[in-house]
């Protein structure tokens, strides 16, 4: 965040007070859509915010509200005067991170984070077991592979199938062996000396390796370290892709060349990528894949992110059941491309005794360039 506290303080101050009572964030704000009675509206989230400045009390409705949000950004989109909401949220979050008044789930995991270098306080030596004998990794390269904390840990058929697709392409890439979190959970909570500290701590790594582009699964990772990292620490000497900018490129150029796969989706689109929601579609496009819109082609996020899961369990998991409800009447599965969608979701479905069919594009991509019986076999 540029500026002193004060000067943020006026700014968002000011920008509050643009606010013309349109409603229009009210529509799109997935909390607002699964919660009755408006009553955690983005509006109402930037309203407290004198009294988070001033340090009073709030109400329980107030206090939870500035907490119920996964910083999709959404309401920033169609707000008319331009307030930026989610750095409003993120704002309230620090000073009241400082005035020891955020959630203790929120303390716990950014803790966890700092000190295990994954959100769940993962055992770090499992963080590489996606690692097949067939993957072809060098041991140095500019190119390195970061997969993130929830691919290592959770979606590892994700890293598989996007190294395969890359030694296809005559591409070895490097691990990074000190991999971290990448702290996006800090930087939504507010936490802003945390997360300078751990990006100055993982750039100066990659650059310790001679990196001079990281790959990244994740497109939160992708965009923390290409957006967040120069703001907290400085301009970056390695360039950051997401993956599916790579595979869209090398289909492009006729490097990879997908085979038909039969099949309708609907894309579960990740927040961070929104402004560029057509990379995936071209490469499902590529494979003879039908595509059909969730919302109307509308962003709506899969409700987890941000503390919005840890916090407020319930409310997540029906913002999921949105998307899990709305594919089935027209695809035969939802196409992912954020592993964290992926496992926000799953964990939605199995608390409430659904069924969910859904892939990463990564993965669908390495069965139509590579087939599924190659998939299946190293998997
Ligand atoms: S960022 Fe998303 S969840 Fe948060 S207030 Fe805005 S629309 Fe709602
Ligand atoms: S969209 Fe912007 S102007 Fe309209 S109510 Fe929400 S914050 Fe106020």
């Amino acid at each position: 965040m540029n500026g002193t506290n004060g000067e943020m303080m006026q700014k968002f101050e000011l920008e509050v007070s643009y606010c013309i009572d349109c409603k229009k964030c009210w529509d799109v704000c997935p909390v607002n859509k699964v919660t009755e009675g408006n009553i955690y509206t983005p509006q109402g989230k930037i309203e407290s915010l004198a009294k988070v400045v001033a340090g009073e009390e709030l109400t329980q409705e107030e206090y939870d509200n500035i907490y119920l949000s996964s910083r999709c950004g959404a309401c920033d989109d169609v707000c008319p005067v331009n307030i930026p909401i989610t750095d409003i949220i993120q704002y309230e979050r620090q000073l009241l991170a400082e005035q020891g008044r955020e959630p203790a789930k929120t303390t716990a995991i950014s803790n966890n984070i700092i000190k295990h270098n994954s959100p769940g306080a993962k055992d770090p030596s499992k963080r590489f077991d996606w690692v097949t004998d067939d993957l072809d990794l060098a041991e140095s390269s500019e190119i390195a592979y970061m997969a993130g904390c929830w691919v290592s840990y959770s979606q590892q058929e994700v890293a598989r199938a996007t190294i395969r697709l890359l030694n296809h392409a005559g591409i070895r890439p490097m691990m990074l062996k000190e991999e971290k979190c990448c702290g996006l959970f800090l930087i939504d909570s507010g936490h802003f000396e945390q997360a300078a500290e751990h990006a100055k701590k993982f750039v100066d790594y990659i650059e310790s390796l001679g990196v001079k582009k990281v790959i990244a699964s994740c497109p939160g990772c992708y965009l923390v370290l290409s957006h967040d990292y120069p703001k907290l620490y400085r301009e970056l000497n390695f360039e950051v892709e997401h993956s599916l900018n790579i595979f869209k490129d090398m289909i492009d150029k006729g490097i990879l060349k997908p085979q038909k796969l039969d099949l309708t989706v609907a894309v579960r689109d990740a927040c961070p990528l929104r402004e560029t929601k057509d990379v995936p579609r071209s490469i499902l496009t590529s494979m003879g894949v039908e595509i059909k819109e969730l919302f109307d082609g509308k962003q709506v996020c899969c409700g987890g992110p941000a503390g919005l899961k840890p916090n407020f369990p319930d409310i997540a998991n029906d913002i999921a059941m949105l998307t899990v409800q709305s594919y089935k009447d027209k695809a035969d599965m939802l196409a992912s491309y954020c592993p964290f969608c992926v496992h926000h979701m799953s964990g939605a479905c199995e608390s409430k005794n659904e069924e969910m069919k859904i892939k990463d594009v990564s993965v669908l991509l390495a069965e139509s360039v590579l087939g599924e019986d190659f998939i299946r076999k190293k998997a």
